[in-house]
């Protein structure tokens, strides 16, 4: 494998003027879990890495006008936050599963989202949780609303000389509550075969579903969200009945392209869909009655 060169920028303007400079030539490394595994299996590495572990400013969790958390927040402190526990369930559920605690000491959510696997475990629950990623680049800062901000496999808007700075998410959760299902052959170190995250806000009686969000991943070639499934959903009064046929709409053609792989069937994955849909429906509205 060629030599790279190895820079540690100590700050955001550095990150970005070293972008600008190296152009197409330079890469970002954060944690590093999944560049240097890239790195390692095509032997290939770009001329430069730009590290951010320096950018201690954006390892962050904060409530202020909205959740904010930095790009350099690990999944561990994901995991450890009593406030994405109890307020951004849907997270706390996915950062906790993330390959181990070696990986979720030093994986970033930045790296998660940038990276953009369609299997990304936060991917789900930051979109249903309406979430708007924050760009900086030499042209300024700009947001991206999460459901716009993946492009393909591997693929989102993010320029070459922007920085993912942090995740936004809006306020008003009051009577949302989410929940975030990995399913996965074993319970440790395993990519989701398929990922379902759900978002309900539910009436003050908690009869009636007045708004809902629901998002999967490796069901598509990026994470989505299961439009004619919420609709479905919205303004219904809670039910099995009601939540077991918005599954149904979930796993079918109208919300996903789920396809066969390696490593799982299609049938199964869609069976997973329309099981756990209605499922996580439950445990979202649950966790708003516990709020
Ligand atoms: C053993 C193992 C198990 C894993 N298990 C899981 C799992 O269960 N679930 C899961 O979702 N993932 C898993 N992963 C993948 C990986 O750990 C996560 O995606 C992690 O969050 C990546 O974060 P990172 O900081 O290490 O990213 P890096 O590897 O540093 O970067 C990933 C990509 O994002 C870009 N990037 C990073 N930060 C920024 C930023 N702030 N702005 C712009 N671009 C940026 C990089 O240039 C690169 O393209 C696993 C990886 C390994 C090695």
């Amino acid at each position: 494998m060629q030599d790279f060169e190895y820079l540690m920028p100590t700050n955001l303007d550095q990150a970005i003027g070293l972008l600008k400079k190296y152009e197409n030539k330079a890469a970002l490394i954060a944690g590093g879990t999944d560049v240097m595994v890239k790195i390692g299996k095509t032997r290939k590495a770009p001329d430069v890495l730009i590290s951010l572990r320096r950018l201690s400013a954006l390892r962050y969790i904060k409530k202020n006008g909205g959740y904010h958390i930095g790009a350099l927040t690990t999944h561990r402190m994901l995991e450890q936050s009593t406030l994405v526990q109890s307020e951004l369930s849907a997270l706390h559920d996915a950062a906790s599963q993330v390959g181990s605690v070696q990986i979720r000491n030093v994986g970033t959510l930045g790296g998660n989202i940038c990276n953009a696997a369609p299997s990304a475990d936060t991917a789900g629950p930051l979109l249903v949780l309406d979430a708007t990623a924050v760009l900086e680049g030499p042209l300024g800062r700009r947001r991206v609303p999460l459901k716009e901000f993946f492009t393909g496999t591997y693929r989102t808007v993010r320029k070459p000389d922007e920085v993912l700075v942090e995740m936004e998410i809006p306020e008003d959760l009051g009577r949302y509550g989410s929940a975030y299902w990995k399913h996965t052959r074993r319970k440790a170190m395993e990519l989701p075969l398929i990922g379902i995250a759900v978002a309900l806000k539910l009436s003050q009686d908690n009869s009636q579903i007045l708004d809902s969000r629901i998002a999967l991943t490796v069901a598509a070639p990026t994470p989505i969200r299961a439009y004619p499934a919420e609709d479905f959903l919205k303004g219904k009064v809670i039910a099995d009945d009601v939540l077991k046929e918005a599954g149904r709409i979930a796993s079918s053609a109208d919300c996903c392209t789920i396809r066969t792989s390696l490593r799982c069937e299609a049938w199964y994955r869609e069976e997973i869909v329309r099981v756990f849909v209605p499922r996580m429906a439950k445990l979202a509205a649950e966790r708003v009655k516990n709020r």
